[in-house]
Parts: structure tokens; C-alpha cells; sequence
């Protein structure tokens, strides 16, 4: 069923706390964890505690939740004290993503390129 959590699934297990992960802000809804290969000095992951494989998914069943996920991006960037800072959300294998659990990536820092690669 939509949101229920998956045994094959890194991130339940995470949010499980089967597997440990160095956490940095947790809601009712959400948590934020530390990514464990950082591509910049911050690089967060903020991610829902329901199951949704896409951000498109979970968009699509949850507004609020998605909502709730935008919100602690922001939160984790103040806690960080970060004035500038990229939202990422890799869609799809072609674009990069490969864990299918819904997660932002908050990465800041250090300078950005624009366009990404
Ligand atoms: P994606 O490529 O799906 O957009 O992002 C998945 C992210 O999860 C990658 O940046 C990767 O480094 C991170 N990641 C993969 N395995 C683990 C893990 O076991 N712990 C943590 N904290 N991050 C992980």
C-alpha cells in the first residue's frame, strides 16, 4: 500500500533505525540525515518517513507531507547557517537517483555551476 514501509528499501531502514545514519533534525512526518558520500560541506538528505519510490509520487498522495519535506530543507539550511544552497531531487534512474524513496538533497557550502551536470 502507498507509504507503507519496504523491507527492501534502504531508506525505511534508516528511518527504522536499522541502519544507522548521523541524524540531524526529525519531525512527526520526516527525517534529516547526513549523506553518506557529501558532495559538498553540507549535504543533507531530508526524506519522508512514509514510502513514496519518487518525489512525483509523493507529490502526487501527500501534498502536505511534500510540504512538510520543503520546509525542513529550509530548516536544516538554518541550522547549517547556510545563505545559499541547492534543493536537489534526482527523479528517475537517467537523472541520478538511486535510492527510490523520495528524498531532497540539500547540499551548500561551497560555490554551485549552473547548469548541473
Ligand atoms: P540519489 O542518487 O538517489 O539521488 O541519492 C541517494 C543518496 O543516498 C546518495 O547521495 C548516496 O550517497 C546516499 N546514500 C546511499 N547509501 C547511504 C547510506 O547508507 N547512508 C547515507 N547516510 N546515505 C546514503
Amino acid at each position: 500500500m502507498a507509504g507503507e514501509p519496504q523491507d527492501d528499501c534502504l531508506f525505511c531502514r534508516i528511518v527504522a533505525g536499522h541502519v544507522p545514519a548521523t541524524i540531524v533534525r526529525e519531525t512527526e512526518t520526516t527525517i534529516a540525515f547526513r549523506d553518506i558520500n557529501p558532495q559538498a560541506p553540507t549535504h543533507v538528505l531530508v526524506i519522508p518517513k512514509a514510502h513514496y519510490p519518487t518525489v512525483a509520487e509523493l507529490a502526487t498522495a501527500d501534498p502536505a507531507l511534500t510540504a512538510d519535506i520543503l520546509r525542513e530543507t529550509e530548516a536544516v539550511a538554518d541550522e547549517d547557517k547556510l545563505e545559499s544552497y541547492r534543493i536537489v531531487f534526482n527523479t528517475g534512474p537517467g537523472a541520478g537517483q538511486t535510492v527510490f524513496h523520495a528524498h531532497a538533497h540539500v547540499l551548500g557550502g561551497r560555490g554551485m555551476q549552473w547548469p548541473p551536470g
